[in-house]
């Protein structure tokens, strides 16, 4: 795509500020210290026994899967949803165990679950990662009654929610684990980061094990997430983001699968970054519910809503007529610096580089999501006019209604 200059809406954001960054290094002072601090705050919060923290929600997944699979060493299958995050397929290879696939629905981008009643039906299967893809709580407890007796475990996918609540129950804390991911562009951020909760002891204990002979981040690895903190003070900015989305080598928004990642325990950097984080959190989630009620307000309809009401969203997916209705709209967002963005590129099957056994199954509405699924923008930056800017895009290219 060509060089474009103007104020440029990111597909998500939350924003990192010259106050938090000194919070980090004064983190970096106190040391190790700062790490249990936030584990401890954590801990408290979801009121849960055990939390770890780590370098991406990525790593956070390996971690927790190579500890499930220390526990039962004869099972090394994972069931993920065909339409995901490109980095869960990745900390699944990373742990040196196989993707297994359930497709979705297209109606609740939750797992289909009469095929998930098939999918279960595996003795080797370790793990099931329900997953709240954009913060659209999926059923957890559904899933844990469905594989109990069966030695399966359930991972809870809560790598975009962080901080979100449906019906008074905190999203990452109904899994046996839950994960979040304090990423760019996720919920709340810390440049990158990973959180695992549990409350099983003998979970906790065997991820607590695989913990103690991780690697920290060394001097010049911490010394790159601060310059690149300082950078996302700037560059995150609407008046500047569109440099960064230029630069083709950043790769900004797109999605990768690649298991060659570091898993290493978090720094006391970004646990001083995380300073202050409940308060932040509620505040961003109160922004962004505001910005979605508007979206929804203007009539633009939320896919994938169990029951009444709007969850706590990071982006607002919105499901295109079709492939070419979402072409075009990418198109425009470009043009204007709207913020709209692509789901994910493909389902989990269409990735080239990732050998997956399927027996011969499709994934229609995986298929169909990643054809035509887009996100529209609720992160603080947004304003009220770019929310008419979207609404009047999306009704000149899908036409009213
Ligand atoms: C981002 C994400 C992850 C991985 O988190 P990172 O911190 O980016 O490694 C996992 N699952 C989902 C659904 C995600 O969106």
């Amino acid at each position: 795509m060509a060089f474009r200059i103007g104020r440029t809406l990111s597909p998500a954001a939350a924003p990192i500020s010259i106050k938090d960054i000194l919070a980090g290094v004064v983190g970096l002072l106190h040391g190790n210290k700062e790490v249990t601090r936030f584990e401890e705050q954590l801990k408290d919060y979801y009121e849960v026994d055990h939390c770890f923290t780590v370098s991406s929600g990525k790593a956070a997944l390996t971690l927790t899967l190579q500890a499930l699979h220390d526990l039962s060493p004869e099972r090394d299958e994972v069931l993920i949803p065909a339409y995901t995050c490109y980095s869960v397929p990745s900390a699944i290879v990373r742990a040196g165990l196989r993707v297994r696939l359930c497709d979705v629905s297209k109606a609740t981008l939750d797992f289909d679950y009469e095929r998930l009643e098939e999918e279960l039906d595996n003795p080797r299967l370790l793990a099931v990662v329900p997953t709240h893809l954009f913060g659209i709580p999926a059923h957890v407890e559904r899933v844990k009654e469905m594989v109990r007796e069966r030695g399966i475990c359930v991972v809870e996918d809560a790598a975009q929610a962080m901080g979100a609540e449906w019906k008074g129950r905190k999203l990452g804390t109904a899994g046996d684990v839950g994960l979040f991911s304090l990423g760019r562009g996720k919920a709340f951020s810390t440049v990158e980061g990973g959180v695992i909760l549990t409350d099983d002891a003998g979970i906790g204990r065997a991820i607590g094990k695989r913990l103690s002979s991780l690697e920290e981040y060394g001097s010049l690895e911490k010394l790159r997430l601060f310059v690149y903190a300082l950078a996302l003070v700037a560059l995150t900015h609407p008046l500047l983001y569109w440099f960064p989305k230029s630069l083709p080598f950043l790769k900004l928004g797109e999605t990768c699968f690649d298991p060659d990642f570091p898993v290493r325990k978090l720094s006391a950097f970004q646990a001083g970054l995380a300073k202050g984080w409940q308060k932040r959190i509620a505040a961003l989630r109160e922004i962004r519910a505001n910005n979605a009620a508007k979206l929804s307000g203007y009539g633009v309809l939320l896919m994938g809503v169990p029951g009444d009401g709007l969850p706590d969203l990071i982006r607002f997916p919105f499901l295109c007529r079709n492939a070419e209705g979402k072409r075009r709209i990418l198109e425009t967002s470009w043009k204007k610096g709207l913020g709209i963005a692509d789901g994910y590129p493909d389902s989990i099957d269409g990735i080239s580089a990732l050998v997956i056994r399927t027996d011969g199954k499709g994934y229609p509405a995986a298929k169909e999501i990643a054809e035509r699924l887009v996100t529209l923008p609720v992160h603080p930056f947004v304003k009220e006019s770019d929310i008419q800017e979207i609404v009047r895009q999306l009704e000149s290219v899908m036409g009213r209604g």
